[in-house]
């Protein structure tokens, strides 16, 4: 679901469902196998950043609505009070989130070694009947 080939439509692409257009833009933005979707360490980094920039944007939506209810209907919220909770949890989850992001790496890099693989195995079979 979070692999290199959501450079393409793949089966990573059509697993979002409804929520597959957002991959859209990266699609168009990164050539198939590039080193930007495929690389090493690279892909990763670069495809939970696009997804940080899509959640950083749905979370501000988030925090405007709220914020404009606080101004109109005197809605109000205890800011520290909500953030704080958050921050213990991220720091609580740190061993968790790196072992995310090393399964997300690891994933990607059975990938691209598998892509590899069958390139190279697909040329020389090639050469083999010529
Ligand atoms: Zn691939």
């Amino acid at each position: 679901m979070f692999g290199p080939d959501l450079d393409i439509y793949s089966v990573q692409y059509q697993r979002w469902g409804g929520l597959k257009v957002i991959w859209l833009p990266y699609r168009r933005m990164f050539r198939h196998r590039s080193c930007l979707s495929h690389g090493l360490i690279i892909g990763t980094l670069l495809r939970l950043v696009y997804l940080g920039v899509w959640l950083g944007m749905v979370i501000l939506g988030m925090i405007l609505t709220i914020w404009v209810l606080d101004q109109g209907w005197g809605i109000s919220l205890d800011w520290q009070g909500q953030l704080q909770p958050l921050q213990q949890q991220v720091s609580l989850y740190q061993q968790e989130g790196l072992a995310l992001l090393l399964g997300l790496e690891l994933g990607a890099i059975s990938h691209t070694l598998s892509d590899g693989l069958g390139s190279f195995l697909k040329s020389t079979r090639k050469r083999w009947r010529n």
